[in-house]
């Protein structure tokens, strides 16, 4: 059979090399000129690292990562402990693969080395999707008309797709917005900062971790906004993030200070649909459940679509599509529409203003910890999170 991916985010990606796994002929389709990444990390929790080794790829991603022991969490003022999860041998034990922090470009390198060049259609725009006669066609801006068995839509948060096939709604302001940066680990060497760890205070919360080998830490600082740029490049004014963390511990003030290129974009998710395809055609990613990413699971989530998508359609005849995406959203919106849920409800967790809330919040975080070695998130991470076909 013959698909269509729309996009090449890490979504489009995945989803193009587990299809080509399912024995099919894809064709990726992305708008800009050049594969890229924002330069920032991100942390791949086992059930993401899982799939990138079913596609082949979990040496070539561990190989530029870290694997954090544990994360902690931590009182915004003097960095006291609230508690602290396991997440290094023992959570591979127990999940079947890593916990792995690395730079969204090693991410991003790894998946497309793996997908043949004639395969993708760079600079090619999407400006709509059709179906007719047992086929699926996209139209480009240059007005061409490509024909398939299916088209997946993996066009990101932005998507367009999502109104072509279900009509119109936007992308919905978290009232959050994240600077975000690299630091090389030589210019934080004297802080003696903790390994993987989120700072939690009023209307704020800090995260950071080594990426890249451990050769540079990535810093995520949320803060509440109002509004926000919307843009993933809009540059930060200088010291705005600094001055957005006053009267925090000053090991959180040395690395905002010390920061150079600083982006800062506001936080958006799409609502929940009661369903992501429509006969050939399916949404995947943050198209279909983009989310806040406080739990750190939107882009497995869409490692899992992926996975999960070309299961669906192993063995499978143009006949068989809708059928077959049928059983591919049965089987993944339940599951992202909770992580998106869980993951709102996490950030108005972290964001407490300091009193009692904040103090009961703590005690429940450390009596979870007490009882439980891994991240509440975690229930989602084993074999069994993914319902059977
Ligand atoms: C601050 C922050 C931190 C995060 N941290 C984590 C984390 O630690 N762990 C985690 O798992 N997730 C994390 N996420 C979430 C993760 O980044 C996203 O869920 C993931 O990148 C979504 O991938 P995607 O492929 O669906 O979309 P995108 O990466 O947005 O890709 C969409 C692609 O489609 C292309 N495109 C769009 N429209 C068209 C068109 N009309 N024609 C052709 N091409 C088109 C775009 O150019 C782009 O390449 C984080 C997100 C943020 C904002």
């Amino acid at each position: 059979m013959r698909a269509i991916v729309v996009g090449a985010g890490i979504g489009g990606l995945a989803a193009t090399l587990s299809l080509f796994r399912a024995g099919h002929e894809v064709t990726l389709v992305e708008q800009t000129a050049r594969f890229t990444e924002v330069g920032a990390g991100i942390q791949l929790a086992p059930n993401a690292t899982r799939e990138l080794r079913r596609l082949g790829l979990l040496d070539a991603v561990a190989a530029q990562s870290t694997r954090p022991s544990h994360v902690t969490f931590r009182t915004w003022s003097d960095g006291s402990e609230i508690c602290r999860y396991t997440l290094g041998r023992e959570a591979e034990d127990e999940f079947g693969a890593p916990y792995l922090l690395v730079h969204r470009a090693d991410l991003h390198e790894a998946l497309t080395a793996a997908v043949p060049h004639r395969s993708v259609r760079l600079n090619t725009e999407v400006v709509g999707i059709d179906q007719e006669d047992g086929a699926a066609y996209v139209t480009t801006a240059t007005g061409e008309r490509l024909g398939a068995d299916l088209v997946v839509a993996a066009d990101g948060i932005r998507s367009a797709a999502r109104t072509w096939l279900f009509g119109p709604d936007e992308a919905v302001f978290s009232r959050t917005a994240a600077y975000r940066a690299l630091l090389p680990a030589g210019e934080v060497a004297d802080l003696d900062l903790p390994e993987l760890a989120v700072w939690l205070g009023p209307g704020r919360h800090f995260v950071h971790y080594w990426v890249r080998r451990g050769e540079l830490l990535n810093v995520v600082a949320v803060v509440q906004a109002e509004a926000a740029r919307e843009s993933w490049t809009a540059r930060a004014e200088p010291g705005e993030q600094r001055r957005a963390f006053d009267g925090w511990d000053s090991r959180v003030l040395s690395v905002l200070e010390r920061a150079g290129r600083v982006l800062r974009f506001g936080l958006y998710t799409r609502a929940p649909l009661a369903r992501w395809n429509i006969g050939r055609a399916t949404l995947l990613g943050d198209s279909a459940h983009a989310m806040v990413p406080f739990q750190a699971q939107g882009a497995a989530q869409a490692i899992l679509d992926a996975a999960v998508l070309g299961d669906a359609l192993v063995g499978a005849a143009p006949a068989d599509v809708p059928d077959a995406l049928d059983r591919y959203v049965r089987r993944r919106l339940a599951a992202a529409t909770g992580m998106q849920a869980g993951s709102a409800r996490a950030g108005e967790d972290f964001h407490l203003p300091d009193g009692p809330e904040a103090q009961a919040r703590d005690a429940r975080m450390a009596a979870h910890a007490a009882e439980n070695r891994f991240l509440p998130q975690a229930t989602a991470w084993g074999r069994d999170a993914v319902p059977p076909p």
